[in-house]
């Protein structure tokens, strides 16, 4: 997807819609990739309508390129349904089964984790908090940089970190959109519960 181009389509997701019960529910499965997902992409696709010389950059290029020289109107719909595309594209791969057993980094990750925060127990524990602070809606990621050393990064909306040489680890769907129909307002259990589902990328 990320090197995918105008017209972009919905990817399948890579298990089924019931796979990560009882953490995350298959009806909010259905309506996050389905709907949620789906409206990006159209949005995304109509927006680079009118502008041809935008058709032929991929995803990552649109979000590392702007579009300063369009209207702000049509650069900002563009740049907010690209990065919510982004997000959720990233967001999907990065999860897996419960039964599929391995929720740990590599080994790599590991110690970029134990370095910065100590053990991965604190490390989980400031990456909850940081997604219980964002405020509104909004995205909280593990990123590594080029030096190897790990951070959490929240993020706004759908700002998306393609700038900034940052590699994502995990990150988490904080907007109400990703629990609401099951966990309605109790952000807490929802991110807790998403480490049983949680893939981490590789370090390299
Ligand atoms: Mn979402």
């Amino acid at each position: 997807m990320l090197n995918n181009t105008y017209p972009f389509q919905l990817p399948p997701l890579i298990y089924s819609y019931e796979a990560l019960e009882p953490y995350i529910d298959a009806e909010t499965m259905h309506y996050h990739h389905d709907k949620h997902f789906q409206t990006y992409i159209d949005n995304l696709n109509k927006a680079l309508e009118p502008y041809p010389q935008l058709q032929n950059m991929t995803l990552v290029q649109l979000l590392k390129n702007g579009c300063e020289d369009l209207p702000e109107k049509d650069c900002t719909t563009i740049m907010n349904n690209a990065g919510g595309v982004y997000n959720h594209s990233l967001f999907f791969e990065m999860l897996q089964p419960a039964q599929a057993g391995n929720h740990m980094p590599d080994p790599i990750v590991s110690e970029a984790i134990n370095e910065a925060f100590g053990s991965f127990d604190n490390f989980k524990a400031e990456f909850e908090k940081s997604a219980l602070s964002v405020f509104g809606s909004g995205w909280t990621y593990l990123v590594i940089d080029r030096q190897g050393k790990a951070s959490i990064v929240n993020l706004k909306n759908q700002d998306t970190l393609v700038t900034q040489n940052l590699k994502p680890i995990i990150l988490f769907d904080v907007w109400e959109h990703a629990y609401y129909l099951k966990y309605k307002n109790r952000r807490v259990d929802y991110v807790k519960n998403l480490w049983n589902v949680i893939r981490f990328a590789k370090s390299e």
